[in-house]
């Protein structure tokens, strides 16, 4: 049976000692977390993923979802009243908005609390996942009324929320989507067509579904300039505001896929169903972008989370199975053999997963308090250049963290030899849902294009000139500092590739755009190993300085600390040369085969 235990001592350490929360104090929400609170919220998160979602994890993925005669759609056994514990327990609210009856509290906290429910039960969490995506978009489009209407029963958890962009013809080019919206003069419209794809689309936990869809309005223009946003609910609000008469959405199947069986993934249809206009007509994409950005976050967060709770079990695995003897001589004398994990092999992938998990951590938590600070702090040029952040590691926590999340599922499911293939050890069930996030909310190409694409240039390139630069400084200030000059000296050369190759694509991309193309995946990953290193060495310090302070307890734990950033420094960060190589070779052999030899 798999197991899973929440990391709550190294989220904590991140937020108190790496990212230093206490400092926030200025910032709305942060006042009412105080580190007795915050560990209180993490001991409790912890302990519901732990012993509420983590045993229906494996039920979901055997029983999936069903969808009755009737169009409903039945969730596997114990969902429902699982997310009646959450609903209950206040969690889907925890950073919301007080005004709409969420808690206020940090982002970076609900972040940290996301990542050991995914870990738990990545399809059961895709319910509310989803539905915060939904009330981000609310919030920042919707109308007064549209947000006194959705938003309460949303963030209590009672209704919950979808997002419908995907159509059989259209996933990554929304341009050509074809639902149709005709005005119906009551300031409603009707809205006509198919959605496939359609995450947590119908199921039997919430009392109404807010879908949040995308359609075109009749004579609108062509392309992505003729896109609406409308709110759809599965049932229409009566005058009370609660929900009344069954509006024109169905589900008319649910997929059979390759993971996450326990979340519904439906094919929507649209009969005329009614709908009212988020915020204004034709720019629609603008406000799903809102949802999708959060959403991007949530999926990063997915194929971390999913690496983390696969490693876990690798370990323990590693530490029981016994093989063959260790190089260096018997280390288990009394038994038939060594333990795997003995074995160099299995230490490098055992390291190389801890190590991206470790940082994966930190950056996902570095990213979230910046995403605080942006939407909190009344500094106009802090509240900026958080936001710079934000944009910047969007596509890279979504790219390279759930690339390198099906990739850790597959190597700790390889540390279970043949048993890994087996269901019953639960490594083939992370491997499937793992894959699923490097596709959805804009596949992992389409990530790497919005940040060489768009996001580099973006304001003449002021996001990506202040990371430099921070990083830089950081390597400078710490350069002296006799246990920090290892990590500042890797961070330095690594850092020096990515700028190389930024350079290059100012020099090489405008006149060619193919190369650009060519070399967008490995530069998200070369900037996804610069800001992971950038974590570490900012883990090691924080580590170092602890320690030199007394440790307060957890000498050990600091100290594995240390070997770890040692580890990704010496055997990851060297990857960077290696993509820098790829990039400034451009795209010339990449195209030059016709298409018909393919
Ligand atoms: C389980 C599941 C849940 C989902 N949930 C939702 C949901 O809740 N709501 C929703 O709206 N959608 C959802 N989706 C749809 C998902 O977001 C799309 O599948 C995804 O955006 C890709 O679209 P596509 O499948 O049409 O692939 P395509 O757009 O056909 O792309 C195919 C491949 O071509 C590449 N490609 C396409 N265009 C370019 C380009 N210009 N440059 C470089 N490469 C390119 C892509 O990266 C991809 O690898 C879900 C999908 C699945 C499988």
């Amino acid at each position: 049976m798999p197991v899973y235990k929440a990391p709550v001592d190294d989220t904590l350490f991140i937020l108190n000692d790496v990212l230093g929360f206490e400092r926030y104090n200025n910032l709305a929400g942060f006042s009412d977390a105080s580190s007795d609170i915050i560990e209180a919220v993490l001991q409790e998160g912890g302990k519901f993923a732990e012993e509420v979602l983590f045993p229906l994890n494996q039920v979901g993925d055997r029983e999936g979802c069903e969808r009755l005669p009737d169009g409903q759609v039945k969730t596997p056994t114990g969902f429902k009243q699982a997310f009646e514990q959450y609903r209950e327990g206040g969690w889907l609210g925890l950073a919301a908005d007080p005004e709409y009856g969420g808690q206020g509290l940090p982002y970076a906290l609900h972040t940290a609390v996301g990542e050991f429910m995914s870990s738990a039960n990545m399809a059961l969490m895709m319910y509310p996942g989803l539905t915060q995506g939904a009330i981000a978009a609310i919030q920042v489009h919707g109308s007064d009324e549209q947000k006194q209407a959705y938003l309460p029963k949303m963030i209590e958890g009672t209704w919950t929320g979808t997002m419908n962009l995907t159509e059989p013809h259209c996933g990554t080019d929304l341009g050509m989507l074809r639902t149709k919206a005709v005005p119906k003069g009551d300031g409603s419209y009707k809205i006509s067509g198919q959605k496939i794809f359609i995450s947590a689309g119908e199921h039997d936990m919430a009392e109404n579904i807010v879908h949040l869809v995308l359609a075109r309005i009749e004579g609108a223009p062509e392309g992505t300039k003729g896109i609406s946003l409308f709110i759809v609910p599965k049932f229409k609000l009566n005058a009370a505001g609660e929900p009344g008469e069954k509006n024109g959405v169905s589900c008319g199947s649910i997929e059979e896929k390759m993971g996450i069986h326990g979340n519904s993934t439906c094919v929507m249809n649209y009969d005329e169903a009614e709908g009212y206009l988020v915020g204004t007509e034709n720019r629609g994409l603008n406000a799903m972008f809102v949802m999708m950005n959060e959403a991007r976050l949530a999926v990063g967060l997915q194929g971390h989370a999913i690496a983390e709770v696969a490693y876990q079990n690798a370990a323990n695995y590693a530490r029981e199975r016994i093989q063959g003897r260790a190089l260096s001589g018997a280390k288990a004398p009394e038994k038939k053999a060594d333990p795997i994990i003995v074995h160099p092999d299995v230490r490098r992938t055992l390291m190389t997963i801890r190590a991206f998990n470790e940082a994966g951590r930190a950056l996902l938590l570095w990213t979230a308090l910046k995403s605080d600070i942006a939407h909190r702090s009344d500094d106009e040029k802090e509240k900026q250049a958080a936001d710079d952040v934000l944009g910047l590691m969007t596509p890279i926590i979504k790219g390279v963290l759930t690339d390198k999340g099906f990739d850790h599922a597959v190597a700790a499911q390889q540390m279970y030899g043949g048993h890994g293939y087996i269901e019953e050890w639960g490594m083939s069930q992370f491997v499937r849902d793992a894959r699923i996030a490097m596709i959805y909310e804009g596949a992992n190409g389409i990530q790497a294009l919005d940040l060489v694409g768009r996001k580099l240039g973006l304001n003449g390139g002021r996001a990506v000139m202040a990371f430099f630069k921070e990083v830089e400084d950081f390597c400078a200030e710490n350069r002296e500092n006799e246990k920090l000059s290892f990590f500042t000296k890797h961070l330095k050369k690594g850092l020096g590739d990515l700028q190389a190759s930024t350079m290059w694509f100012m020099q090489n991309a405008m006149a060619k755009p193919d190369n650009a193309g060519a070399g967008s995946t490995d530069y998200m990953h070369l900037f996804g190993l610069v800001a992971l290193g950038y974590m570490w060495a900012q883990m090691a310090k924080a580590a170092s300085e602890k320690l030199a302070a007394g440790a307060n307890g957890q000498s050990t734990y600091l100290e594995n600390k240390l070997i770890t950033a040692k580890f990704y420094m010496e055997k990851v960060m060297p990857e960077t040369a290696l993509r820098r190589a790829r990039i400034e070779t451009g795209a010339d052999s990449m195209m030059e085969l016709a298409a018909e030899a393919f």
